[in-house]
């Protein structure tokens, strides 16, 4: 079973620590920093054994060297990005499965934010860790990606069970809610979301992780075959693929 705790960094950033209870092996997910990972773990007696590497940016991978230098510990990585993930000691790729501690993680290769984004869904914990490919109420920007891998990616991760929390690696939900409405205004489940996420914001509580339930039900960027969808960004029953093209492509200039 894992352990899973929340640290907030940089201005928006959410580096995930978590600890599997049978075996005691302590992973830390997109170390963005070293220095309050480093702080949290030893807060609470665990030693780092594992980080764990979604994709190659920099605020999710510059921690690596000074945590590995620390704890000597083993990094995780994506094998189609291994000359981008700084320390990579173990590359894995899709369809593997990785053994964490009594865990298990599956690694689903997920492009489009990047070229080599993976992302590590532990099944039986019911936790998906996505790094910027799935926010809650969001998905990543195309950096290095077409629409059609992007949304190819979104669709595996949706086929993931509706009780799997979405363990994302930036608070955007508020921003990403404010997009949503104007993409889904009829969604009433959609609605009620933004206004608890007005409230959580304002009371300053992290709105992350999500369930992927909520996700399917109010997350644009899941439903680019929804025909609410469709029909508010005038293409009912168009190719979703052009569908979540137009939806991320309005939600890149939106303000
Ligand atoms: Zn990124
Ligand atoms: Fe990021």
């Amino acid at each position: 079973m894992l352990d899973i705790v929340r640290i907030p960094v940089l201005n928006d950033n959410y580096v995930w620590l978590m600890r599997e209870s049978a075996s005691g092996v302590v992973g830390v997910v997109d170390p963005a920093v070293a220095a309050p990972v480093l702080d949290e773990a030893a807060r609470r007696g665990w030693k780092i054994t594992h980080i764990l590497n979604t994709h190659h940016h920099g605020d999710h991978v510059g921690g690596n060297r000074e945590i590995k230098a620390a704890t000597g510990c083993t990094i995780v990585g994506p094998k189609p990005d291994r000359a981008r993930i700084p320390g990579i000691d173990v590359e894995v790729d899709d369809g593997d499965r990785y053994r964490f501690g009594a865990a298990e993680a599956d690694v689903f290769f997920v492009p489009g934010h990047t070229s080599g984004h993976i992302a590590f869904s532990f099944a039986d914990d019911r936790a998906l860790f996505c790094g910027d490919t799935l926010f809650a109420l969001g998905c990543g920007r195309l950096f290095e990606g077409t629409p059609a891998q992007m949304w190819h990616s979104l669709k595996r991760l949706r086929a993931l069970a509706d009780d799997t929390r979405v363990y994302c690696a930036h608070e955007y939900t508020q921003s990403n809610a404010r997009f949503a409405v104007t993409v889904d205004p009829a969604n009433r489940a959609l609605a009620a979301r933004a206004a608890a996420i007005d409230t959580a914001r304002a009371a300053g509580q992290a709105t992350v992780p999500s369930t992927l339930g909520e996700e399917k039900a109010t997350n644009p960027f899941l439903r680019a075959d929804d025909l609410g969808v469709q029909a508010a960004v005038g293409m009912a029953g168009g190719d979703p693929v052009a569908v979540f093209a137009e939806v991320r492509g309005r939600k890149d200039t939106f303000r």
